[in-house]
């Protein structure tokens, strides 16, 4: 382990009016590790849970659990940092932490309608690892590797094959894409995440794609401040500080997951002046119920991260038993909206099946509209008219 890994060392508690952001527990197997070696990313990287006995020291193990990980294995491993499996409840197997990364039975069914890549992002790909859909924007492949498998990726198809990971010359074709194509303005770096690239290999992309003259803002899109905040050590953030414009775009699904170790992480980014915006995928049994959300929203903004989206779950194959029915999200709108700021409402949208792009959807807040005469309701359902 190098001087520079260990850059990460969070405060163990955080206060901000009456909501206190605490330190993850330490898991069963992890209650002796040296804080050095925890609050290093590449220890983390290097301990994720991968096994079934690594999840048997962590968690009592259901006999569903167990099935579910022998027949799945095949199709999207598993990999939990010690950090994300810390957060577990160990003696509940419906913990939405566990949800998030054991996997379950579901997994084996492909619903249907559910399509491998769902959002078509293979379709557009002018070179391998770009993804050109909109004139002005495109999604820059850089890794397929993740600290945590997410049981509800809708990347899985990517995340799950080490084959397919961008290689030098495929970034090299990336780069040289983006330079050839003057109407990028925008480009999204995302994986796999991103964040498991070397602080060299980020500096190098993003220091290529800075040397562009029609590129103005970069997004960093990152689950590492949720499953691994550790990552986000002093030299991380002077790089990406070098760079900007940049945005981080991450994913926060549950208060359990706003620990002080993730409070500390994005306090170091937005210290750098690089806004964050969380973009949650509604999934049953982990975030369904509305005041949750509201929770999850008002700890977020406290952190500095502006809650963006709420995803519909995509239709990827294998995640039916994540998904809800879209009124679920409607719901969770109505609840938010004149019930809390206007920054704790993300837009709850559809991101549509073969690469429609995003499709907001809102409760009816048009009661009725006849010439220039509006009707409209409140948050409180009393009705309002509005003369165009
Ligand atoms: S971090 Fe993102 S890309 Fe990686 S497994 Fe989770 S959802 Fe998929």
């Amino acid at each position: 382990m190098t001087k520079k890994d260990l850059g990460f060392n969070p405060k163990p508690l955080y206060n901000v009016g009456q909501q206190e952001f605490k330190m993850a527990p330490r898991g069963r197997p992890w209650v002796d590790t040296p804080d050095e070696l925890w609050n290093s990313w590449i220890w983390q990287q290097q301990n994720r849970v991968r096994r079934m006995d690594h999840l048997e020291a962590c968690v009592d193990v259901t006999q569903e659990e167990r099935d579910a990980f022998d027949k799945s294995s095949e199709l999207f491993n598993m990999a939990v940092t010690p950090y994300y499996a810390s957060l577990m409840d160990p003696l509940n197997p419906d913990c939405p932490i566990r949800l998030q990364s054991v996997p379950k039975m579901g997994e084996l069914t492909i619903a249907p309608g559910e399509m491998e890549d769902p959002l078509g992002e293979e379709t557009d790909m002018p070179v391998p690892g770009i993804t050109h859909r909109y004139p002005d924007r495109v999604l820059f492949y850089t890794t397929h590797h993740c600290p945590v498998f997410c049981r509800h990726c809708t990347r899985k198809r990517k995340v799950a094959d080490p084959s397919s990971a961008a290689q030098k010359q495929q970034i090299e074709e990336g780069i040289a894409y983006i330079k050839r194509t003057p109407s990028i303005r925008d480009v999204v770096i995302s994986g796999g995440d991103p964040l498991s690239n070397s602080d060299e290999r980020l500096d190098y992309i993003m220091g290529s794609l800075r040397a562009i003259p029609h590129v103005e803002v970069f997004r960093l899109g990152t689950r590492n401040l949720v499953t691994l905040p550790h990552r986000i050590t002093d030299d991380f953030v002077r790089i990406i500080k070098k760079h900007a414009p940049m945005y981080v775009h991450t994913h926060f699904n549950h208060p359990l997951e706003c620990t002080a170790e993730a409070f500390e992480a994005c306090l170091k980014i937005a210290e750098a002046g690089i806004p964050i915006n969380n973009q949650m995928v509604l999934l049953k049994g982990v975030n369904e119920e509305p005041e949750l959300v509201k929770k999850l929203n008002h700890m977020l903004l406290m952190m500095r991260v502006r809650p963006y989206y709420i995803f519909q779950c995509d239709m990827s194959q294998g995640i039916s038993h994540f998904r809800t029915p879209i009124s679920t999200g409607l719901n969770i709108i109505e609840h938010l909206r004149g019930h809390t700021s206007g920054m704790a409402v993300p837009h709850f949208v559809v991101d549509a099946p073969g690469g429609g792009g995003k499709i907001p959807l809102l409760p009816e807040y048009v009661k009725s509209h006849v010439g220039n005469r509006w009707v409209l309701r409140n948050y409180k359902n009393k009705e309002y008219i509005y003369e165009d």
